[in-house]
């Protein structure tokens, strides 16, 4: 692949369209082709052509995912890996070794939890789930051996807010890392690693690739010897996008700072129209003045994204029965795609919670709020509310 035309210091919308992205050296073509092979002819014995030896260890498709990935985190490596929690596998087993111990959040993705406590407890890290937002607390409950002090910010489902910058200090003073999951921002509202984050971690599958069709990780690393670390880990492991999962990452990309303005704006709409629904007790929206981490969220992201969750009067089968009415937003697992979607968390996307400090309130529905035009969503939601 040549060299990327995009300057760094290109604003977000250029680099995402450039960054990685220089046309094809051989035929011109304009975006980079789906390299879809797993080995390469050499020239000579220790003499690749290129650097490229085995799809593995490098692919050109997936490097101009990465290198596109590297830019907008504002990092030194960027990493793409077949989920998000491949990404999130390799970044615990490259900084944590058995003995070492993770602070963790007491609100996440389900199935980051799962990895955490029934993966990772297994090969002996102890974890602390802690409040994020209490400083104090995460403070008391950082350990000797603790290693990675893990942040989602906003998290899933609850749209809590972290100050990336104090946890950052608080992670440096006691010798560990600081991981940002991403995944809800995506790097168009926030960047982890300028507030001092060490990594960052996304489920590609969401935001940047868009557009529900692919399933995909990213790393990136703020320095070049812990990303070497990390990627040695990946090649290693075997954990890698494949060549077309990359091309549609890198698709997705382009249009992801546009798709985020469409997704923010609406957000909002809709986080305000519940808020004066008589049926919606909470609504759980960073863009909202009553929100606990508005001012942090205002701070640390450009705007407060297309994610929300609320709870409504009656419970958990209230909260079943709205989602099962809803007809435009359809009743699915993930988010981050242009379709709207509704899912009861409880019982879908964070049932490995059930029984944990992580557990979930039951009447809790969540949305991910997509790009259609906005009166048909909130036409959607005052039929399923009825
Ligand atoms: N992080 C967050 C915040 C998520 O919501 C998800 C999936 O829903 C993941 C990580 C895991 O990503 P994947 O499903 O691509 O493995």
């Amino acid at each position: 692949m040549g060299e990327s035309t995009a300057a760094r210091g290109a604003a977000f919308e250029t680099t995402a369209i450039h960054a990685g992205q220089a046309s094809d050296p051989r035929t011109g073509a304009v975006v980079p082709p789906i390299y879809q092979v797993s080995t390469f002819h050499q020239d000579a014995v220790g003499n690749p052509r290129d650097g490229w030896e085995y799809s593995r260890s490098g692919n050109p498709t997936r490097a101009a995912l990465e290198e596109c990935l590297a830019s907008l985190e504002q990092g030194a490596r960027g990493l793409a890996f077949a989920s998000g929690l491949a990404a999130e596998d390799c970044v615990v087993r490259t900084v944590c070794a058995p003995g070492d111990h993770i602070l963790f959040p007491n609100d996440a993705y389900g199935g980051t939890f799962r990895l955490m406590a029934n993966v990772f407890g297994r090969w002996g890290v102890d974890y602390t789930a802690t409040a994020l937002d209490d400083l104090d607390a995460v403070r008391a409950a950082m350990r000797p051996n603790t290693k990675l002090v893990w942040c989602e910010t906003p998290s899933n489902p609850l749209l809590g807010v972290a100050d990336i910058a104090a946890l950052a200090v608080i992670a440096h003073d006691a010798g560990a890392l600081l991981t940002v999951d991403n995944t809800f921002a995506s790097p168009y509202l926030q960047q982890p690693l300028r507030h001092g984050a060490d990594v960052v971690v996304h489920s590609t599958t969401k935001y940047l690739g868009g557009h529900s069709d692919v399933v995909g990780g990213a790393v990136v690393a703020a320095d070049a010897d812990l990303g070497d670390r990390i990627a040695y880990n990946q090649n290693a492991v075997g954990s890698i996008a494949g060549p077309f999962d990359s091309w549609l990452v890198l698709r997705g990309a382009k249009t992801l700072a546009v798709r985020m303005d469409r997704h923010c704006a609406n957000g909002q709409q809709v986080a305000e129209y519940l808020s004066s629904h008589p049926r919606v007790t909470t609504v759980r929206y960073p863009g909202l003045a009553s929100h606990a981490g508005h001012e942090i969220a205002a701070k640390q992201m450009r705007a407060f994204g297309g994610m929300l969750s609320f709870q409504v009067e009656g419970g958990e089968s209230a909260a079943i029965d709205v989602c099962n009415r809803a007809q435009l937003f359809t009743l699915a697992e993930s988010l981050g795609g242009v379709e709207s979607l509704i899912e009861h968390p409880g019982r879908m996307t964070h049932v490995s919670t059930a029984g944990s400090v992580l557990e979930v309130p039951a009447d809790l529905v969540r949305l991910s709020v997509g790009i259609e035009h906005i009166d048909d969503l909130l036409a959607d939601l005052e039929q399923a509310l009825k």
